[in-house]
C-alpha cells in the first residue's frame, strides 16, 4: 500500500506477526530455552548454530550471503546505486540471557529486508543486514567483538582474553574463523564497502524501564552512553571490635568509611543530574570478587573486627566522554577526601574506558520520529544506557570525512531485565 505526503512518499509495508512467530520458534531451541533462558557466548558453537540458520533463511528466499574474515555474516540484496542502507544486531547472549536481546534486531532486519525487496522491485540502494559476532561483553570481557574488529579495532591483545577456559583466538579458530587479521589489526570491511555505507539503523529492545513504564511504544535513540569502570580499594586497621572505642581517632574503619563514600557519591551524582548532565553510577560489587578479595586480604574481615580491608567496583556511563571524565575527577577527590576523614587510603584503579556517542544522526532521527507519526506509534526520545553495535558503525568516518549516519530504534521489553526469559 502506497501513501504520499507532499514531501516525501512513504511506502507501507506489512510484516505478518505469525513470520516473526515462526522464526522464534526454531531460535528458541538454539543455545537455551525461554524458561531457563539463553547462553550464547561469543564466538561459540551456539552462536554458528543461529548465524547459520540465518544463512538458510537467506538462502531459501534468494538473499545474497556471505561471511567476512572475523565471522560476521552479512545479508543483502543487490544495489543499482552501488549505496547501502543497513540495518544489524547480535545473536549472542549473556549467561542465562533473553531471546530477544540482539536477535529482535536481527529478526526485525532480516524480514524488513524482504519485505522492502519484495515491495520494491528494483530497489536504487542496497540493502544490507550485518549479523555481528561477541556483541556481549560477558563472554571476553569485551563489548562489540565483530564490529570493533571488522573494522580493524580490536586491540590484539584482545585475543588472549578467556572464557570459561579458552582463549578468543582459540574460540574463533574453533568456529573456523582465522584470529591472524586481528593480530594484524586489519579490517574485514574494505574502504570502498565503508564508504557505500548511507545509513545504519538498529532496531534493539531497551534493556531498560522507560517504554514500559511510560507506555510508549518506540524509543528514538538519541545518543549512546559509554562507560568508565574501576575498583576502588581501602585500606585501614583491622581492631578488636568489643576493645576498641567508637570514633575515628581509634578506629581505621573500611566499611564504614565505604558506606559514607557511596551515599556520597550518590548526592554528588543527583547533583549533575539537577544540573542536566547525563550520568548513572553504579556500584555493583562490595567486598565480593575473586581476585580483588585475595590482593586485600578481605577474608581478614569478621563479625568481631573493626574492618581493615574494603573494596568495590565504581561504574560511571554518560554519552559525553568529557562529562565523565570531569565526574569522575570530582568523584575520585570525593573517595579520598573521605577516605582521609576515616583516616584509611583509597586507590582507584580504572581498568576500562569506553567513550560514549554524543549524538547519533538527527536526520535520521527525525524520519524515525516522522515514521513514527504516520504510523501512528506512540514514541519519544531517550539515550542509550548500554553499549551497541551502532556505537561502533557511529564511529567510523568515511574518505570523504564524514561519520556513517547511524540511527538506532528502540522497542520495550516486558520485565525490562537482561535476562528476561518471556
Ligand atoms: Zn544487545
Amino acid at each position: 500500500m502506497r501513501s504520499s505526503t507532499p514531501a516525501e512518499s512513504v511506502l507501507t509495508v506489512r510484516i505478518d506477526a505469525a513470520v516473526i512467530a515462526a522464526h522464534y520458534a526454531q531460535l528458541n531451541r538454539m543455545g537455551g530455552d525461554t524458561t531457563n533462558g539463553f547462553d550464547r557466548p561469543a564466538y561459540s558453537h551456539e552462536e554458528t548454530r543461529v548465524m547459520l540458520y540465518f544463512s538458510q533463511c537467506a538462502e531459501a528466499c534468494g538473499l545474497s550471503h556471505r561471511v567476512d574474515a572475523i565471522g560476521n555474516l552479512i545479508i543483502e540484496t543487490t544495489s543499482i546505486s552501488g549505496q547501502w542502507i543497513e540495518t544489524g544486531s547480535h545473536v549472542d547472549t549473556v549467561p542465562g540471557g533473553g531471546n530477544y536481546d540482539g536477535l529482535a534486531g536481527v529478526v526485525a532486519g532480516f524480514e524488513a529486508l524482504k519485505a522492502i525487496r519484495h515491495s520494491i522491485r528494483t530497489l536504487k540502494h542496497g540493502l544490507r543486514l550485518r549479523i555481528w559476532r561477541g556483541e556481549e561483553s560477558a563472554a571476553f570481557g569485551i563489548a562489540s567483538i565483530g564490529s570493533r574488529a571488522a573494522f580493524g579495532q580490536l586491540p590484539p591483545a584482545s585475543l588472549s582474553m578467556t572464557c570459561r577456559g579458552k582463549t578468543l583466538a582459540d574460540a574463533m579458530t574453533d568456529q573456523g574463523i582465522n584470529p591472524n587479521i586481528i593480530e594484524q589489526g586489519r579490517p574485514a570491511i574494505a574502504t570502498d564497502e565503508l564508504d557505500s555505507i548511507n545509513a545504519y539503523i538498529e532496531l534493539h529492545i531497551e534493556q531498560g524501564k522507560v517504554l514500559e513504564s511510560q507506555l510508549r511504544e518506540i524509543g528514538i535513540v538519541t545518543a549512546i552512553r559509554g562507560s568508565r569502570r574501576s575498583w576502588v580499594s581501602l585500606r585501614g586497621t583491622f581492631d578488636h571490635s568489643g576493645a576498641t572505642p567508637m570514633g575515628c581517632d581509634y578506629r581505621h574503619d573500611c566499611n564504614l568509611a565505604m558506606a559514607h563514600m557511596h551515599v556520597r557519591l550518590d548526592q554528588l551524582l543527583q547533583k549533575h543530574i539537577t544540573d542536566g548532565i547525563d550520568l548513572v553510577q553504579t556500584i555493583g560489587v562490595i567486598n565480593s570478587h575473586s581476585g580483588m578479595s585475595k590482593k586485600l586480604t578481605i577474608d581478614n574481615n569478621a563479625v568481631s573486627k573493626v574492618s581493615g580491608a574494603a573494596f568495590f567496583s565504581f561504574e560511571v556511563r554518560g554519552c559525553k566522554a568529557d562529562k565523565v571524565a570531569a565526574y569522575h575527577e570530582q568523584a575520585e577527590k570525593l573517595i579520598h577526601q573521605t577516605a582521609a576523614e576515616f583516616g584509611i587510603t583509597a586507590a582507584i584503579e580504572t581498568f576500562s574506558d569506553q567513550s560514549g556517542i554524543a549524538a547519533l544522526d538527527k536526520p535520521l532521527q527525525q524520519q524515525i520520529s516522522r515514521t513514527c507519526d504516520s504510523l501512528k506509534l506512540d514514541h519519544m526520545l531517550m539515550a542509550s544506557g548500554a553499549w551497541h553495535d551502532a556505537g561502533t558503525m557511529a564511529q567510523q568516518r568515511r574518505t570523504d570525512g564524514n561519520h556513517i549516519p547511524v540511527g538506532m530504534i528502540f522497542i520495550p521489553c516486558r520485565d525490562r531485565a537482561i535476562a528476561l526469559k518471556s
